[in-house]
């Protein structure tokens, strides 16, 4: 068992069975055990991998598309450069210097880390040197704000419900024979349709922090890209542990796993709506960065001597590799260009 399986253990012998979500976020952020808290978990030798760590192209391109979108809007000064969730700093790095291209853009960024991890935070810092963080999004300051967001909403905890006889059960981490395992709590009236067995998620702080981007967005400029795997309308089990970049059980190493589940853009582009901002619909990761002439930049990288480059891109575009699970959604302001590669998302008024 590892020790925060024991902490876990104790907790639900004491006061009952936890929701996923409480079950999440202990695992990836508990203060001295928790799995981001305590380690890099990124690259080959790592758990899992992600687009900036693949190639500098993913960076580049969305530094570029946030540059276009201060141009569009007159270049506002100062603004802010937030990225919640910035793992190594290496994403931020490759914007930054995509933008150092354009005249006045990174002297008037203040760029900005929402980061939950202090080991992250120190690794940001060494990447990145003079940076602020802040906790939460909430904290972000009252001004035009431009954000990247790359595998953070995945990481926000989840709950799920299963439909049963009379109504909708909650997940619930609870004791068995063997250590921890799911549960069913007592079920509850939920205004969602299924059918007996079916599982729905909801992660009630991704529509909460992106109304907070929205507002300041619809209030003070600015553009937000969140990229991310999911879907529209998500619906089923998609809580999932990865491990060396093996998939596990999700009970089976508390605290050593990265736990994860698929982003709904749903409810994500109606929080954005109902804040005043627009928003575009998910495009695939894939059509995204090849709009924005992924392609022709692997081209020169490689004539440059870059032996990986054309490589990175096919795996970040291709559809049976990341092109089509993950998804691009971007916010902008009304009034102003959409964020390069994406056009305004309409949802009738009953769905929003
Ligand atoms: N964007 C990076 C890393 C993604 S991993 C990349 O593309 O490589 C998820 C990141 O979100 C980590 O930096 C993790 O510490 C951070 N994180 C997870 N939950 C968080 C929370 N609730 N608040 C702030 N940061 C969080």
């Amino acid at each position: 068992m590892t020790p925060l399986a024991q902490i876990l253990v104790q907790r639900i012998r004491a006061t009952g069975p936890i929701t996923l979500a409480d079950y999440m976020e202990i695992c990836l952020l508990h203060p001295r055990l928790g799995y981001y808290t305590t380690r890099d978990p990124f690259g080959t030798r790592g758990d899992f991998t992600t687009a900036p760590e693949i190639t500098q192209i993913f960076g580049e391109l969305c530094g570029l598309a946030l540059a276009q979108a201060w141009m569009d809007q007159g270049r506002p000064e100062p603004f802010t450069l937030a990225e919640p969730g910035p793992g190594r700093g290496t994403l931020m790095a490759d914007m930054l210097r995509a933008m150092g291209a354009v005249p006045g853009m990174t002297q008037a960024a203040r760029v900005t880390l929402v980061e939950a991890s202090p080991h992250l935070r120190q690794v940001q810092r060494d990447r990145l040197g003079d940076v602020s963080h802040v906790d939460h999004v909430e904290a972000l300051p009252r001004q035009p704000l431009f954000l990247i967001a790359n595998e953070f909403f995945d990481a926000l905890p989840i709950r799920q419900f299963q439909r049963v006889e009379n109504g909708w059960a909650e997940r619930v981490v609870g004791l068995g024979q063997d250590g921890l395992c799911l549960g069913l709590a007592p079920p509850v009236d939920l205004p969602r349709r299924g059918q007996l067995g079916d599982i729905v998620e909801d992660c009630p702080a991704a529509p909460a922090i992106i109304a907070q981007i929205a507002h300041r967005i619809a209030a003070h400029g600015g553009a937000a890209i969140v990229i991310d795997y999911g879907g529209w309308n998500g619906c089923g089990d998609t809580f999932q542990a990865v491990r060396a970049h093996r998939a596990e059980h999700p009970l089976a190493s508390p605290g050593e796993a990265d736990l994860t589940a698929h982003v709904d853009f749903a409810p994500l582009a109606v929080a954005a709506m109902r804040s005043g901002a627009m928003v575009s619909r998910p495009v695939p990761q894939g059509d995204w960065l090849l709009s924005l002439g992924a392609a022709a930049r692997a081209e020169r990288l490689a004539r440059a001597g870059d032996t990986g480059a054309k490589e990175a891109v096919r795996r970040l575009t291709d559809p049976s590799e990341m092109g089509h699970l993950f998804k691009a959604m971007a916010i902008w302001p009304h009034g102003a260009p959409p964020v390069p590669g994406f056009d305004a998302l309409r949802l009738h008024a009953d769905n929003a």
